[in-house]
């Protein structure tokens, strides 16, 4: 189905939503510059991460640290560029120091993130760690469930429902000095190559 030709401005009216709500000003004011979801809008596959990191916070564009890299090395080991899929972050601000994002953080950040999945309507919606599978998985372990397909049923603003597979993953912050867990990462990710072939 093609998608509607507004939803770069429902994505620009998201970010101007944030600022003149005033979203987590102690965050507003700690960081440099609010940093929203980058990529393609049209992809089927958005990546939720948790909150941007130093780089992400001077460069405003999520996932260019380190991080970001192993993400861009796991996106080319399924044949796919950063140009075809969508990222994101749950919280938009970077947390001082890097520090986790608090729940209340994740509550305020969380109606934006749901309008802009249903702005890019994705047919799978990948978290990357913890604190993006908990809105969704509330009561799920992470070491349990990453790797496993879950159903997820959204509603657009039209009423109509999107048939979406949520699939958890590790965080690729820890996988940078964990062997064993980019393996499993990087096994995992095989997953999302079979789901859009
Ligand atoms: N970690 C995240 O969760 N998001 C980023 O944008 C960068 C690092």
């Amino acid at each position: 189905m093609p998608k509607k030709l507004s939803q770069k401005a429902l994505l620009e009216q998201i970010k101007a939503d944030i600022i003149k709500s005033n979203v987590c000003p102690n965050l507003a004011q700690t960081s440099t510059q609010l940093v929203m979801g980058h990529g393609n809008i049209n992809a089927d596959v958005v990546f939720i991460g948790e909150a941007p990191g130093k780089q992400e916070d001077l460069q405003g564009i999520p996932f260019v640290g380190a991080a970001g890299k192993l993400l861009d090395e796991m996106l080319e080991s399924i044949n796919l560029k950063r140009d075809d899929v969508y990222i994101t972050n749950i919280v938009k601000y970077r947390p001082p120091n890097n520090r986790d994002p608090l729940p209340e953080e994740k509550k305020d950040f969380w109606p934006y993130l749901l309008r802009e999945l249903k702005a890019i309507r994705p047919k799978v919606i990948i978290t990357l760690g913890r604190h993006s599978m908990g809105h969704f998985l509330p009561d799920a372990s992470i070491t349990v469930v990453h790797g496993k397909l879950f159903p997820l049923v959204m509603s657009d603003d039209n009423g109509n429902k999107l048939g979406i597979k949520l699939l958890p993953l590790y965080h690729p912050a820890a996988a940078l000095y964990n062997g064993s867990l980019r393996e499993t990462l990087f096994n995992d990710f095989k997953i999302i190559k079979n789901l859009i072939n």
